[in-house]
Formats: structure tokens, sequence, C-alpha cells
């Protein structure tokens, strides 16, 4: 544990040493950034993934990507989104997020939730891997239209501050969700429960929002921080978001006009 906000457990630790190590050894050109700073020890054997998705290999490139050299990638890893939630037992909100970015745009991403549909009972399988790329569309999951004319606003549930609740307050919701990790709330927007994504403080990391993004932006939907500037995922980038996350699957423009002046001062990119 480093802190009381910012938590890390044996599993976060492991999960990346898995997820860095096995993509390390099939790809050893790309920079891949993950959340957790680890000691450089030797990665035991059980832990290297080796498999592929034939699911995915059955999709054609899009031409722009046809041409990429492994060294022009930048994967962006978050072993476990959602920690807090994690160690308060609210399993469904934990996700691991596997970004990939090329020339400073998040192209290509996954989303898993290993324990969704853990409460659905002995016969549901539990876990699932939503992901997408830009050009070929996102699968793994049911793309659903929030309720038309209601305003649905996701936002964070361990990581709030004065801030985030009055932008929220400032965009007349009809309700808000309070729910654990990034990846949850994209997950929350692209299957219809929430319209908007919003979270007007500095927190997120690129690691949290690179594989959102591009399963956001792969069904036409749209992320950037609380001004409307989009992010940057090339590897001299700062981490931090600094000026928070807006995020929709549509209507972007309508949440992004109504974000009040005083937030956007507060928040420097
Ligand atoms: P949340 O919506 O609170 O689950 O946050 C989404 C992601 O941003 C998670 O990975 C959090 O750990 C991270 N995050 C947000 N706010 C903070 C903060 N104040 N301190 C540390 N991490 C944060
Ligand atoms: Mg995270
Ligand atoms: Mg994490």
């Amino acid at each position: 544990q480093t802190g009381a906000n910012d938590l890390q457990t044996k599993a976060d630790r492991l999960v990346q040493m898995s997820i860095c190590a096995s993509l390390a050894r099939k790809f050893p050109k790309v920079t891949i950034i993950g959340e957790e700073e680890l000691p450089a020890d030797e990665v035991t054997e059980e832990l290297i993934e080796d498999g592929h998705c034939e699911e995915i290999l059955k999709k054609t490139c899009p031409a722009q990507y046809t041409e990429i050299k492994e060294e022009e990638l930048v994967i962006w890893v978050d072993p476990l989104d959602g920690t807090k939630e994690y160690t308060e037992g609210l399993l469904d909100h934990v996700t691991v997020l596997i970004g990939i970015a090329y020339g400073g745009k998040a192209i290509a991403g996954v989303i898993n939730q290993p324990y969704y549909n853990y409460e659905a009972g002995a016969d549901a399988v539990v876990g699932r891997t939503i992901w997408g790329v830009l050009g070929i569309g996102a699968f793994g999951f049911q793309l659903t239209e929030a309720p038309a004319g209601k305003h649905i606003i996701v936002t964070t549930r361990s990581h709030s501050s004065t801030l985030v609740n009055d932008c929220i307050s400032a965009l007349n919701p009809d309700t808000v969700i309070r729910v654990g990790g990034a990846g949850n709330k994209i997950i929350q927007l692209i299957e219809g429960k929430a319209s908007a994504y919003v979270f007007a403080s500095p927190g997120c990391k690129k690691w949290d929002t690179c594989a959102p993004e591009a399963i956001l932006h792969a069904v036409g939907g749209k992320i950037t921080d609380i001004h409307g500037n989009s992010f940057q995922y090339n590897k001299e980038v700062k981490h931090m978001n600094s000026a928070g996350v807006l995020a929709t699957l549509r209507n972007y423009d309508y949440y992004a006009s109504r974000i009040p002046n005083n937030v956007k001062q507060s928040l420097v990119p």
C-alpha cells in the first residue's frame, strides 16, 4: 500500500508483472508503461502468457496500421483499475486495462472485467473481455444507448472533491452514479447505463484512459479533459490527466458546453 488514496495490492503487482513481461517477450521493441513501479526481478515462467486471440486475428487490419513498426507503439497498462473498490469487495468495479497508442493517439484497447457477473449465480460465466480498435469497432459487449433526454452522470466513488461535485451539479443531472474505476465508467457509457463520465479533478492517469479511449472512440464516442483537449499517449507525455475527464458515447457537446468556467480555471492541463 502506497497511501490511502493510492493503494497498491499484491494483485496489482502480479498482474502487471504478467502483462508487461508477456508483452515484452513477444514484442521486445514496444514501449510498455505500467502503473506500478516494480523491482526488475526475473518474472516466474508461470506468469508468462503466450497465447493469442483467434477472434482478433480474424479481423482485417485497417490499412493505416499495416505499416506500423513495433518500436512506434506505446502500451499503457493499468493492471488493476478500481483498486480501492477491490479492497472493499466491490469486485465488479475492477478492470484490467491495456491500451495501445500510435503517434500519440489511443488506437486499440482491452478492458478485461475479471469479476463481471460474479454475483449472477452459479451458472453465470464470470469475467469478460471488451476490446476495440479504431477503424474496426469494439466487441465483447452489447452497445446500448443511454435513456434519451436524461442526464445520467457517472463519476468517481472514492476520489470526490468539492470541485468534482460542483461540476456535476452544474450539469443538472437526473441521476449520479458513483462507481470505481475509469474502465468501469466507460463500460457504463457503452452499455447505456450513463450518458456522461465527468471527473473534474486531477488523479486519473494515462493508463486509466488509453484503453477506454480507444474502445469509446471505436464506437463513435468521445473523451477529453474537462477543457475539451484530447489526451496524448506518446511515451514522453506526463502521466497525470491533470485537467480531469469528460467522456460520452453521444451528445458530447451538450456536456462540454455546460462545464462551468470556474471549474475549468481550477484545472490546469
Ligand atoms: P475513480 O473514478 O476514483 O475510480 O478513479 C479512476 C482512476 O483514477 C483510478 O485508477 C484511480 O486510482 C485514479 N484516481 C482518481 N483520482 C485519484 C486521486 N485523487 N488519487 C489517486 N488516484 C486517483
Ligand atoms: Mg486505474
Ligand atoms: Mg491501477
